[in-house]
């Protein structure tokens, strides 16, 4: 039944669940057991042979498992799913699933920072190169792809720039070069942007963020269009065991039930709060996909449902600015992540992208005064006063910062 929902806030209220499967749960229970008992020896020899779909031990598949991943996968549009313990298994499950010695990645900039490091420090060791170029350059991108590249791995919205990949191009010359590509969705999640609908061929997601969207939970899925590739990525995500607890898959699926209302309530807050920042004067520039003044907000209309609740802004007097931003804030969390009902902030280029080489950063627009701001659920009128009184802050310790 839930397989023929078109709408996309009932694809998520009900996805995965079919009650006369669990006793007429509408919650789907919580399999709390790591193994499962076979009626006969028979059945136990087909199950393992794949002939019989039944459960056998938690790491190889469960039930609450099973609902989480079958409603990703409906929500992506993808064959199916495999759910993994973090949003870096689900990263590192695509990796091992595609790439072998000899191989070559094109990525682009910026990256979640540890998914390049896979590349650059892991990957190097089993002899995969990788090349990196700029998001929204997608002629680079075709440029970069050689004979051997395996692998195109792209983010989009780019953490924290917010750059754009245009991603029916980036398809188009991963398939001309008879590569995947692979789209970390993090950011957007599928309520806002379906990779597979543009011709991406996984979809990856930390559940950490938007799906689950409590900051509650560390979680991950990868998603696959076809179902070789769904086994192979299962092959992986098993053997190394990537895979998640059914427990924590409980919790992201109750997360999911409410993901629309979440991200359209949050998304309406950003659109708000980016286009007040870009008037106030103690701001020297605001990067959102949803104001006019983004290079690619043309393309942000054409391949999302919503430019979604991160904004990317710094203040004038930089740095010192933005920090003191960051500590007069008392609404707004001090912290990392994104995704959640409540709002965050914080400071890439010493937190999440501290690990990339400084002039490595402004190469990939990651200035030093650049500062996240993940919009949550919040009054919108409350998120914008913390706002008010921490500018107000900033402008009465440094007058000469502000003006
Ligand atoms: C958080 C994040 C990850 C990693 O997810 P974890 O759940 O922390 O392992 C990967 N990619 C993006 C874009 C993220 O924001």
């Amino acid at each position: 039944m839930t397989s023929k929902l078109k709408g996309r806030h009932s694809k998520e209220i009900h996805g995965g669940l079919d009650p006369a499967e669990h006793r007429g749960a509408v919650s789907v229970p919580i399999y709390q057991t790591s193994t499962f008992a076979f009626p006969t020896a028979e059945e136990g020899a087909a199950r393992f042979a794949g002939t019989s779909a039944g459960p056998i031990y938690t790491r190889l598949g469960n039930p609450t498992i099973g609902a989480l991943e079958e409603c990703v996968a409906h929500l992506e549009g993808g064959c199916g799913a495999i759910g993994t313990a973090t949003g870096m298994a689900a990263v590192s499950t695509a990796f091992l699933a595609f790439l072998h010695n000899g191989d070559h990645v094109v990525g682009t900039h910026p990256l979640y920072g540890p998914s390049r490091g896979l590349l650059e420090k892991y990957f190097t060791r089993l002899g995969v190169a990788s090349t990196f170029v700029p998001a929204a350059e997608h002629a680079a991108l075709a440029a970069a792809i050689r004979p051997e590249t395996r692998m195109v791995f792209v983010e989009t919205p780019a953490n924290p720039t917010l750059d754009l990949v245009d991603l029916e191009a980036a398809a188009k010359a991963a398939h001309a070069a008879g590569a995947p590509l692979v789209v970390d969705n993090t950011f957007a999640g599928p309520h806002l942007q379906r990779p597979i609908e543009l011709g991406a061929d996984v979809v990856l997601h930390s559940m950490t963020k938007s799906l689950n969207g409590h900051a509650d939970v560390v979680a991950g899925i990868v998603v696959a269009r076809e179902p070789k590739v769904l086994a192979a990525l299962a092959d992986v995500a098993r053997s190394f065991g990537f895979t998640m607890d059914p427990h924590q898959a409980w919790l992201v699926l109750r997360g999911i039930r409410t993901l629309g209302m979440r991200v359209e309530r949050a998304q309406a807050n950003a659109q708000a709060i980016a286009a007040w920042l870009e008037g106030h004067e103690a701001v020297e520039w605001v990067r959102y996909p949803g104001l006019a003044s983004h290079p690619q907000f043309e393309l942000a209309k054409r391949q999302m449902d919503g430019p979604g609740a991160v904004i990317a802004f710094e203040l004038r007097g930089g740095v010192d600015a933005g920090r003191r931003l960051m500590n007069a804030v008392k609404l707004i969390t001090l912290a990392v992540s994104l995704g959640g009902v409540e709002s965050l902030i914080e400071h890439p280029a010493s937190m999440t992208h501290s690990k990339v080489a400084a002039e490595e950063q402004l190469r990939q627009g990651i200035t030093p005064g650049l500062v996240r701001l993940a919009v949550g659920c919040e009054d919108l009128e409350d998120v914008r006063a913390d706002l008010e009184q921490a500018l107000a802050a900033v402008a009465a310790a440094a007058p000469a910062l502000a003006r």
